[in-house]
């Protein structure tokens, strides 16, 4: 296998700076090669510690949000996770490592396209892609064990809820995306009730509902 390279060691080495532990996380961060998930002009900046922007107006994700997500998400080998916002397909191909599939839904058909290449690319056979309204969540494969949202919703989406195992865990950014930022949540899915847990301020492109006309 080639050596490590020296930008991402730099990047696994600023995460867990950072506070990121889970070495089961930084190994997979460690392995997905995030030049593959950027635009040709970021390309230099594949391993910096920034989000960077992807077509049709998102972003792929700082790296170390990845990594914050991903480990209050608590994916376990045999899970079957959810994650809502394909866009690039980094944060999907960093679960894939982590759990037993991964089912991705996004709303551009471009960026979904673009993401099911890479995953086809990279050997990710574990993920299953859709095109569609994620706010509907993918009630055919439901429940999860674990979800995550990757855009910022108004409130926490009762519908996904819903989908999610009870004993689950959903990972999600929640807020009025004009305020600035937004709280990622981490929410449980009780028995009765749901245990919430305020993970800090973050900022993600809005979760929106329908899918674009083209
Ligand atoms: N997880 C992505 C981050 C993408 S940014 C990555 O690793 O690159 C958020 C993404 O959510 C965008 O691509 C946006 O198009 C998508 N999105 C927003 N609302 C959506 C919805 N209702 N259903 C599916 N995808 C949605």
């Amino acid at each position: 296998m080639a050596a490590t390279d020296p930008r991402v060691a730099r990047l696994v080495m600023e995460l867990r700076r950072q506070g990121i532990s889970d070495g089961r996380v930084l190994g997979a961060i460690e392995k997905v090669p995030r030049q593959l998930f950027v635009a040709q002009p970021f390309l230099d900046q594949a391993y910096d510690n920034c989000a960077l922007p992807i077509a049709c107006g998102q972003t792929v994700s700082q790296p170390l949000v990845v990594a914050l997500m991903t480990e209050a998400l608590q994916v376990g080998e045999r899970a079957k996770v959810l994650e809502i916002g394909t866009g690039s397909g980094y944060q999907a191909a960093v679960l894939a490592r982590l759990c037993r599939r991964v089912y991705t839904v996004e709303r551009h058909k471009s960026l979904f396209e673009q993401a099911e290449r890479r995953f086809h690319a990279l050997r990710l056979h574990n993920i299953t892609t859709r095109l569609g309204d994620g706010t509907r969540g993918w009630p055919e494969q439901a429940p999860f064990e674990r979800i995550m949202v990757t855009a910022a919703a108004h409130d926490i989406p009762p519908l996904l809820v819903g989908q999610l195992q009870v004993g689950g865990i959903m990972v999600l950014p929640v807020g009025d995306v004009t305020a600035g930022s937004q709280d990622l949540l981490r929410v449980t899915r009780l028995e009765h009730r749901l245990d919430i847990q305020n993970l800090g301020p973050v900022r993600f492109v809005p979760l929106v509902a329908g899918v674009p006309v083209t």
